[in-house]
């Protein structure tokens, strides 16, 4: 990944902090089964991981549903197959150049230097992982200058619906720094595989050429409901698409 120096005011992290308020609130469950497969579980007949789960990517590597809300489970340390398997993607980490740049009229950005394919796995978003309590207190106690880095990511299991609070105001990685749009180029697939903790996994919607910028819609790949926008003040939106509609959705509304 493309380093450079941003004077910025946050500490670069490769993986998500465990707060220990989450770990009370969300205990952490490791897997302890996985498929007995050799080599590339996409070339099995019988794999168990795709007989419990589905089969998430392409031979090519790229997603197959990208609006998923249900959490996408790769292989995990138990499985017999190779760090090559074609249900390691995630895990395999990003392919991709970013670089972080200032937009015209909505501060810092983050930009692909390459081509981007359809489907591909572009960047985990990091940060500390917070419990509920925390992540109202950080936001009720933000002031109105300030940004909010605090992403919920919902997993929908059926019915329920499960949500992780991910703050990068103080530790992230480039993530932190894609813009809110309408229109975005990315989706967040929540991914898991070793343990019960879930991965916020963006990925982009359609090809990317090298020099756009990225985006994702802070509210989700779930639309909003319409309450929202009765509690929050919100801020305006500046993505420019057509279909904006002018206001930032703040995802922690999706709290209550
Ligand atoms: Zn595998
Ligand atoms: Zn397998
Ligand atoms: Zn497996």
């Amino acid at each position: 990944m493309y380093k450079k120096n941003l004077n910025a005011v946050y500490q670069h992290i490769d993986e998500c902090i465990i707060t220990d308020s989450f770990a009370k609130e969300s205990p952490i469950n490791n897997f302890w089964f996985g498929c007995s497969c050799e080599g590339d579980c996409l070339n099995q007949n019988d794999c168990f991981c795709f007989d419990q789960y589905f089969v998430a990517y392409n031979n090519d590597g790229t997603l197959k549903n990208l609006q998923s809300s249900e959490p996408l489970y790769e292989c995990n340390d138990c499985c017999s197959c190779g760090s090559s398997c074609g249900n390691r993607i995630f895990q395999q980490g990003s392919k991709g150049v970013y670089e972080v740049f200032t937009t015209q009229n909505r501060g810092m950005g983050l930009r692909t230097v390459e081509f981007i394919k359809k489907g591909a796995f572009v960047i985990e978003y990091i940060g500390e992982l917070l419990c509920d309590a925390e992540a109202r207190f950080r936001s009720a106690n933000m002031k109105p200058t300030e940004s909010n880095y605090i992403l919920v990511l919902r997993e929908h299991f059926g019915e329920k619906v499960l949500k992780t609070c991910i703050d990068a105001g103080r530790y992230g990685n480039y993530a932190r720094f894609i813009n809110h749009s309408c229109e975005p180029n990315l989706s967040i697939v929540p991914v898991r595989f070793n343990n019960s903790i879930p991965h916020a996994a963006l990925f982009s919607l359609h090809n990317i050429e090298a020099g756009e910028e990225l985006t994702f819609s802070y509210a989700g790949n779930v639309p909003e409901s319409a309450d929202v926008e009765e509690i929050e003040i919100r801020k305006k939106c500046f993505c420019g698409s057509i279909s904006c509609s002018e206001k930032l959705p703040f995802t922690l509304n999706a709290f209550s």
